[in-house]
């Protein structure tokens, strides 16, 4: 048994001295008194965890002090010391809270055992209290942790400290700017809710936001000059505000008032409240993050669709009149003599270019769209190499890099061969595209048990290591987009990976800045 602060009062001096030694001796720090009322003066002065009395005294009987002793400090636990005969009181100290009754003549171990006894009952007590508060407490953080709804949050707030502190009515104010308004509330008139708009600094929630520390008034609030009482309100006879604080940034406030006299709010219930105010806030605060990052997203999303849309819209309303331009232009130069056809070449040159992004643009509109149509087949992938590899052979060239398909094993994938074409043909044209004059492009091909990997490697500029997660993102270009030479939008890697998954395949790379990239396409090998 802890040692625990007694007071005693019998105003017979041999028990009261035989009470003091017992108690001092197991350990505990005992006071020892005459009579009520210094029993009283003394508990005024200083709080004890138990007080035990004679029931008998003169000036003032044992029930008279046990209830005084109560009305000063709820806690306190309580033993009667009574003479056979005398327990016609018992039922109304039962009541009082007197936990114990000793009959006397009692000896040294009756009292002992009773004051054992007492004080396992007031720590069982002051547990469960505590449980009591943490319970809600608990059960409100679980429910903030999951609440990203702004509207309940406060309202949620509201219900349960008005319910854990039996007081008349609560209410949560947000601050807008610097103007509070009522976002919940119980037990206010419907149209003071409505109504209330308050500047930040004044009343006393003002005074709670100004100080950043929860206020408790009590008494005669009409007189003090920090609050102002609304209507319905007017009996109010205690009320505490606390700040909505979070990240040292304040929300607005908590209001809890008590109507009636006497009413109070114990330091139990502030505690409480403050720990409430304070998850309240927190759990505000991530409401309002959550429901920015959505209105975020949903401007994200927006703006996604516009785009989409106006891809899809140019690029169907270029296509036709540059098909037109195309076909014109390359009749033109089979028929156009001399310098006349180089120019036309140009102009097909350059329509082609442009057609070749529209293409990427509608392929990508299509994988949205889920409009890509696939024809899976056998492919051998030695002749779709060779096939993409030759159509492409007038460009390396041009820039004088050798490009080179090497040992490709008698394979075949699981493919729609376009869409294979389309790939390698991307694949390839990048790798000229990003590597120098008289560099080197190498392409060749391991078959595994499930899968064949082509692998293309280059001598080109490579990709930073930091970039290299994201060059299959749409419209993601390695190199700042001002300061490019190169022609495209940074669409063709992200349609490959795009048609690979759909064909079952993967594509990645690896690189290394001045020395070379590879890129490796997986696809299902036919067995
Ligand atoms: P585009 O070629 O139209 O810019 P891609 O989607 O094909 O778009 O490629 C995205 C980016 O990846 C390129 O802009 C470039 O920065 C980088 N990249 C692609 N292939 C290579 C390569 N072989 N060598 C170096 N960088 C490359």
């Amino acid at each position: 048994m802890p040692k625990a602060r007694i007071l005693v009062a019998d105003d017979d001096k041999a028990v009261l001295n035989m009470c003091v030694r017992t108690l001092e001796r197991a350990g505990h720090e005992v006071t020892g008194v005459e009579s009520g009322p210094e029993a009283l003066s003394c508990a005024r002065a200083r709080s004890f965890d138990l007080f035990i009395t004679d029931l008998r005294m003169p000036q003032m009987t044992g029930l008279e002090a046990c209830r005084a002793m109560h009305d000063l400090n709820p806690h306190v636990g309580m033993i009667i010391m009574t003479a056979f005969g005398s327990m016609e009181s018992a039922i109304e100290a039962l009541e009082i809270g007197v936990s114990q009754f000793v009959l006397k003549p009692f000896r040294p171990g009756k009292l002992l055992a009773a004051v054992e006894r007492a004080l396992a009952k007031r720590q069982r007590e002051w547990e469960n209290a505590r449980l009591r508060t943490l319970v809600p407490l608990l059960d409100l953080s679980r429910a903030f942790m999951h609440s990203t709804d702004l509207a309940s949050i406060p309202k949620c707030v509201v219900r349960i400290a008005k319910e854990e502190t039996q007081a008349s009515s609560a209410s949560v104010m947000l601050l807008d700017g610097d103007v509070l308004t009522i976002h919940a509330a119980e037990g206010l008139p419907p149209d003071v809710v409505a109504e209330t708009r308050q500047k930040a600094d004044e009343g006393i929630a003002g005074y709670a936001i100004v100080h950043r520390e929860p206020l408790v008034l009590e008494g005669d609030l009409k007189h003090d000059a920090r609050f102002q009482p609304q209507e319905g309100s007017k009996r109010i006879e205690t009320a505490v505000s606390l700040p909505l604080i979070h990240k040292n940034e304040i929300l607005g406030v908590l209001n809890v008032s008590k109507m009636g006299k006497g009413s109070t709010f114990t330091k139990a219930n502030v505690e409480f409240l403050s720990i409430l105010a304070s998850q309240a806030a927190a759990a505000i605060d991530n409401a309002r993050l959550f429901r920015e990052i959505q209105d975020a997203y949903e401007r994200l999303e927006e703006l996604d669709h516009l785009k989409s849309e106006f891809i899809s819209i140019a690029s169907h309303e270029l296509r036709a009149p540059l098909t037109v331009l195309l076909a014109y232009a390359t009749l033109l130069g089979t028929q156009a003599p001399g310098s006349m056809r180089e120019h036309l070449d140009q102009v097909v040159g350059s329509a082609m270019q442009l057609k070749s992004v529209i293409d990427e643009m509608i392929s990508l509109q299509r994988i949205d769209t889920g409009q890509t149509q696939m024809n899976l087949t056998h492919v051998d992938i030695k002749s779709a190499l060779n096939h993409a590899v030759d159509e492409l052979k007038p460009l390396a060239k041009s820039k004088e890099q050798i490009i080179s398909v090497g040992s490709i094993p008698q394979a075949t994938v699981r493919a729609d061969e376009q869409m294979l074409d389309l790939i390698l043909r991307n694949l390839v044209s990048n790798a000229i595209k990003f590597t120098p004059e008289e560099g080197t492009i190498s392409l060749s091909a391991e078959s595994r048990e499930q899968e064949i990997i082509v692998t293309l490697r280059d001598t080109g500029v490579g990709i930073p290591q930091e970039k290299l997660g994201r060059i299959f993102e749409r419209f993601y270009q390695a190199e700042k987009a001002l300061r490019r030479e190169h022609g495209g939008i940074g669409l063709g890697l992200a349609i490959a990976r795009e048609m690979a998954e759909l064909m079952d395949g993967r594509i990645w790379a690896e690189s290394e800045v001045g020395k070379g990239s590879t890129f490796y396409l997986s696809l299902p090998r036919e067995q």
